[in-house]
């Protein structure tokens, strides 16, 4: 008997300053105790098909509290797993999932659920006596061929959009290190990106960063900011072989639903015009990935961008499938359109339909990035998510600021737990 003894949540700040849900789980199993702690990341240019983060909206944080999640843990879901027996973690969340029946998790909001879900696959990985990636590989990924391969890291060194005040209509600029070996990897990204930050001081640029730990100067064009990044991996000592780019364009925040035009760098932008303006930029860079290159609902902009570029790079689904396979059936599939899924589990806000959702994509031939968000906690889980699931790529910012170093330092310590 594995029973759920003690739950217990409260709110914690992250990395913005703002508070997010917190929350502990202890299994005892014939006296044997098994603790497991999580706490989940919050986004800024959040998908509209994303499931419920529930705030308070009342007034404490400016409406941002989150007082109603963590009673839900603590009273509600508490007060129904506890003294409760589960086989495993995934047997706790399908029953965590079963108590929430709304569409979008808004009766206990994704936040609340997630966090226990975190929790418990930490408390029974722990009681289980294993690393959190292995015991995700025994629960979700059995079938997956057995190999060490680390996901390629995508380090956002530029951050525009919602992310920064920079300016830049595009969200991310991202270095992509390629050198088959995590260590090295991570040195190229922390290299690359102190040169990039000498650069730009030696140009007179703001080194103020945004909320993913990249630069946030004022250039105005992205030809530029892509200038800067390739100059900092040659002045670095790495060439385009070894280290690749890639950009977030969360192209959902400049379209303009009334005139149907995307805005970027100052000009507007039809459906095909901005697929050739992404062509432009990936003759003249080397860029390997684009997500969320057109809006959220933009299904014909996709299709266009997908049959000009899907054979030359990755095309990543983010706001466009909010890490869920519904969508990903409905909107992707039956669409044809992109050829990656972002994987955000506060998206759909529990571990079982996150790994779902890895599977499925895998399934269809979709590569998988498992991604942060951009307020974010040090807990590393997505580090072990990605190693356990084999995604081609993890998303985690730039090699700098305590909440995304963290998730660095977790692949450097997986490697070492493989040795
Ligand atoms: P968010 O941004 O966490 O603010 O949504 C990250 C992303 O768009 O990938
Ligand atoms: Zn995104």
């Amino acid at each position: 008997m594995a029973l759920i003894s003690s739950i217990f949540s409260r709110w914690i700040l992250d990395s913005r300053g703002l508070p997010t849900v917190s929350c502990q789980i202890t299994i005892d199993q014939n006296g044997r105790k098994a603790v497991g702690k999580a706490s989940v990341p919050s986004g800024a240019s959040t998908g509209s098909y994303e499931a419920l983060e529930l705030r308070d909206g009342q007034m404490d944080f400016g409406g941002k509290g989150v007082n109603l999640a963590v009673e839900n843990i603590n009273s509600k879901i508490g007060g129904s797993i506890l003294n409760r027996d589960f086989g495993d973690a995934k047997s706790l969340d399908e029953f965590v999932l079963s108590l929430d029946v709304s569409h979008n998790k808004s009766e206990l909001g994704a936040n609340a659920i997630l966090a226990v879900s975190m929790a418990a696959h930490r408390a029974f990985a722990t009681l289980n006596n294993l690393e959190l990636f292995q015991y995700l590989r025994r629960l979700y990924f059995s079938a997956l061929p057995v190999t060490n391969k680390f996901p390629r890291l995508m380090c956002n060194v530029v951050n525009g959009g919602a992310h920064a005040d920079s300016g830049l209509a595009i969200q991310e600029f991202m270095i992509v290190p390629n050198t088959g070996n995590i260590e090295k990897d991570i040195q190229m990204a922390s290299e690359t990106y102190h040169i990039l930050k000498k650069n730009l001081k030696k140009d007179g640029h703001s080194i103020s960063l945004g909320d993913e730990g990249g630069f946030a100067p004022h250039i105005a064009t992205s030809i530029e900011v892509l200038d800067y990044l390739q100059k900092a991996i040659t002045d670095a000592g790495f060439d385009n072989i070894s280290c690749g780019l890639a950009m977030d364009c969360a192209a959902s925040e400049f379209y303009n639903k009334n005139t149907n035009f995307y805005t970027v760098d100052g000009k507007e932008f039809t459906q095909a015009g901005l697929t050739d303006f992404y062509a432009e930029l990936e003759s003249k860079y080397p860029i390997i990935s684009i997500e969320d290159g057109f809006g959220e609902d933009d299904v014909l902009g996709w299709q266009i961008m997908t049959k000009k570029l899907g054979s030359k790079m990755h095309l990543i689904g983010d706001d466009l499938f909010v890490t869920n396979p519904e969508r990903f059936q409905k909107v992707g599939l039956n669409n044809q359109i992109a050829n990656g899924v972002l994987i955000k589990l506060n998206q759909i806000g529990s571990v079982l339909e996150t790994c779902q959702m890895i599977n499925d994509a895998k399934a269809n031939n979709y590569i998988t990035a498992v991604s942060h968000r951009s307020g974010e906690t040090c807990d590393d889980f997505m580090s072990d998510l990605a190693f356990a699931s084999q995604s081609e790529f993890i998303k985690l910012g730039a090699p700098a600021r305590g909440e995304r170093v963290a998730k660095y330092n977790r692949l450097l310590e997986i490697s070492d737990l493989l040795n």
